[in-house]
């Protein structure tokens, strides 16, 4: 017989799929989700990942309060980010991969679902405006590579040529004992994504990242991709991630998390089930981060990690700081 938690919010069509003998829904450890009570904004709410949240918020919070739209709001927030050639995870200062090239990856969506999306680009300071004008312009969602640049270049931006040469040294010293082998662990990423809602209750995200360090050239991670990486609707909610791309990617993590919150879970319930799931599916988690933000449509906010550790700038009405997340393991 189904184990009642084998068998959880599966609803007609699910019900109707068992009937009809198709395989049982996968269950989702509800009884081990923490039910915490929902935080809510009064307002306008901006998450982003990790402490370069904080002058990402500001920035947005600030094109907010000047009447700009909560698009600019995400777009000039993470700008900040992607501006900073101290950081080693985001733009032009973020490290090589295992060929000495920085690549970018960034994706933005309105409320209305629009999107759009730049992958593996090199030498732009700003890959999600890039992104935005991908969405503007085009009748696509996507562009990567060359043809992306190209595009780029013959619609107003131009290259940024920076080289940081200590960047280069400290990808040199890897280069000389790591045998070429990318490694996907805690410490050789941390993208910047950002979710917000306006006072109206209108909501949008961005992501923008120069992925993993060291990674294969080519390598593509999950922040660009529509669905993993972000995953915005206007009727239910907004979501990003970070940490290892490659376990968001192959659970739409950041939809996931949206279409829990579209079925009911609070925002930290939606995470937490999301990172059940990638724990169920992957064995090999060790040393592995990742982690979800989101805002639900009626304006609740939460986020949760794989392991301790993952912070996240909030901005409200009333709160400006770094919130330590809940995580499912302590180590
Ligand atoms: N998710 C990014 C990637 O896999 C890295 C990160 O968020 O830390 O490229």
């Amino acid at each position: 017989m189904t184990d009642r938690r084998h068998f959880i919010k599966i609803g007609l069509a699910g019900t109707a799929a068992l009937a009809a003998g198709c395989t049982e829904i996968p269950k989702e450890e509800e009884g081990e989700l923490h039910v915490a009570p929902v935080t809510k904004a009064n307002g306008a709410v901006i998450l982003s990942t990790w402490d370069h949240g904080l002058p990402a918020n500001a920035k947005a919070w600030d094109v907010l309060a000047s009447g700009g739209s909560i698009l600019d709001a995400v777009e000039q927030g993470v700008m900040v980010t992607e501006s900073d050639f101290t950081n080693r995870s985001v733009g032009l200062g973020g490290r090589p991969d295992r060929d000495g090239h920085v690549t970018l990856d960034a994706c933005i969506q309105d409320h209305d679902g629009r999107a759009g999306s730049v992958a593996f680009v090199q030498r732009f300071e700003h890959p999600v405006s890039i992104a935005r004008a991908v969405m503007e312009k085009t009748p696509h969602v996507m562009l990567v590579g060359e043809g992306a640049e190209q595009w780029a270049l013959e619609n107003g931006f131009s290259r940024n040529e920076i080289v940081l040469p200590e960047v280069m040294e400290e990808w040199k010293k890897w280069a000389a004992t790591s045998n070429y082998k990318p490694v996907a662990n805690i410490e050789n990423h941390d993208t910047i994504g950002m979710v917000a809602m306006d006072a109206t209750g209108k909501l949008a995200g961005s992501c923008t990242t120069s992925g993993m360090a060291y990674k294969i050239h080519g390598r593509v991670g999950d922040s660009p991709i529509i669905g993993a990486g972000l995953f915005v609707d206007g009727e239910a909610g907004a979501a990003c991630a970070t940490g290892v791309g490659e376990l968001a990617i192959r659970t739409a993590g950041s939809h996931t998390v949206v279409e829990l919150m579209r079925q009911g879970r609070t925002p930290d319930e939606a995470c937490r089930e999301t990172l059940q799931r990638i724990q169920r599916k992957h064995k090999e988690l060790a040393d592995m981060q990742i982690g979800f933000l989101a805002i639900r449509a009626d304006g609740a906010y939460g986020g949760w990690g794989l392991r301790k550790g993952f912070s996240y700038a909030l901005r409200t009405g009333d709160r400006d700081e770094l919130v330590q997340a809940g995580h499912q393991f302590d180590e």
